[in-house]
């Protein structure tokens, strides 16, 4: 390919993928891997809060949970962000030990 062709060629595919990126919606962290990081360890955390060792309260999962905030959806779940956990995001569904209600949000769930 021709020097000509060639950056004519580099400059249109890089456009496009600007483009592509611009209008595409925005990333979500990934989920939190409960059994690598750390943090959510040591607080228990599943992200099937169904599973939770030591959960009493079938309607406690962190979509009611005061450190709780939602960010989105991925796939067809609810994810969001906890205050006590780094490096990726929960499930809406999903439980830890340090889980503390919020009374609102609570009251919602059914
Ligand atoms: S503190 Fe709340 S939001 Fe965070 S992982 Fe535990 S239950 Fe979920």
């Amino acid at each position: 390919m021709e020097r000509r062709g060639f950056l004519r060629w580099f400059f249109s595919a890089l456009l496009v993928a600007l483009v592509g990126r611009a209008a595409s919606p925005a990333k979500l962290p990934p989920l939190i891997d409960e059994k690598k990081n750390p943090e959510a360890v040591k607080i228990h955390f599943v992200q099937d809060g169904r599973k939770g060792k030591g959960r009493t309260d079938p309607k406690a999962y962190c979509r009611n949970c005061t450190e709780y905030t939602p960010l989105g959806k991925m796939e067809s779940d609810g994810v969001g962000r906890c205050n006590l956990l780094t490096g990726g995001s929960v499930k809406s569904t999903a439980w830890c030990s340090s889980w503390v209600m919020n009374p609102d949000l609570y009251k919602k769930s059914s």
